[in-house]
């Protein structure tokens, strides 16, 4: 569904995406993990079009994002057609990027009535339903600043599943909160990968988590993926020695 092929990232002389190719089917949950700096959030902010690589391919289901043809020429896909691949993904950041300004339902509705055009009515009560299931349908008049940083990252996944999306993109969506409010997030996902068939790519340092969300880890050294399996594989019996020492530094 979702395909990197010989993808490469520089900035500047640093090489942050090496050659990676990896691909993430339809519906399957991905935890990439790895030390700080090899390339995890980069590969998010691509699918998101927040930043383009120097080459290789993108792809989400069959519409290119990026197509490096046999010259070794980069073509990004025409605007009209970005958004249209855009629409389908959406994600949760790591320091949540509510509008301050606007109350907790009209953060939800904002893109549903602005992007997707639809109605105040109907956007209002999907945005009601989704804030009920995050735990938060008594904060819908509240600004931002009002709630707890938990609180504000789980209007931040209600606003993200708003807009109904296929592919769903959580950046360290709780290294910014401490342990309790973190944990009221994690459930809150953990709910939602048990009651969904979204496509999901995470990046987490919430290793218990991972595990039980996730069908596949990906481990990253250096931008490439140094190894590839099932949770219970990368996390009870990784072959990688770069792995290993990782995962003894945060566990
Ligand atoms: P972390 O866990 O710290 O977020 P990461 O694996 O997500 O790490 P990235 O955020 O993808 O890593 O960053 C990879 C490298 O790219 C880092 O060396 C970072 O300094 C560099 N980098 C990222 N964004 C930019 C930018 N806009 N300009 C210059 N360098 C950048």
């Amino acid at each position: 569904f979702i395909v990197f092929d010989k993808v490469d990232k520089r900035f500047g002389r640093n090489v942050v995406l090496d050659d990676l190719s990896f691909s993430v089917g339809s519906g399957e949950r991905v935890t990439l993990i790895g030390p700080s700096g090899s390339g995890k959030t980069t590969i998010l902010r691509l699918l998101m079009t927040l930043t383009k690589p120097d080459g290789g391919t993108i792809k989400v289901d069959r519409d290119y994002l990026y197509h490096e043809e046999r010259d070794g020429r980069l073509v990004p896909a025409s605007e009209g057609h970005i958004r249209k691949v855009r629409s389908r993904i959406t994600m949760v950041f790591q320091h949540f990027n509510l509008f301050p300004n606007m109350r907790v339902l009209r953060n939800v509705t904002e893109a549903p009535i602005h992007v997707l055009g639809k109605s105040k009515d109907e956007a209002e009560a999907r945005g009601r339903e989704l804030l009920e299931m995050v735990g938060l349908g008594d904060k819908l008049n509240a600004y931002p600043s009002q709630l707890s940083g938990g609180q504000q990252q789980r209007v931040g996944i209600a606003r993200a599943l708003a807009v109904d999306p296929d592919v769903l993109l959580l950046d360290e969506v709780t290294s910014a909160l401490d342990p309790e409010l973190a944990a009221e997030v994690l459930d809150v996902l953990r709910d939602l990968a048990r009651t969904t068939d979204m496509t999901m790519l995470l990046v987490t340092h919430a290793m218990k988590f991972a595990r039980d969300v996730s069908h596949r880890v990906l481990m990253f050294n250096e931008g490439n993926i140094i190894e590839d399996g099932t949770p219970e594989k990368i996390f009870n019996e990784p072959e990688n020695d770069r792995t290993r020492t990782f995962l003894r530094s945060v566990i």
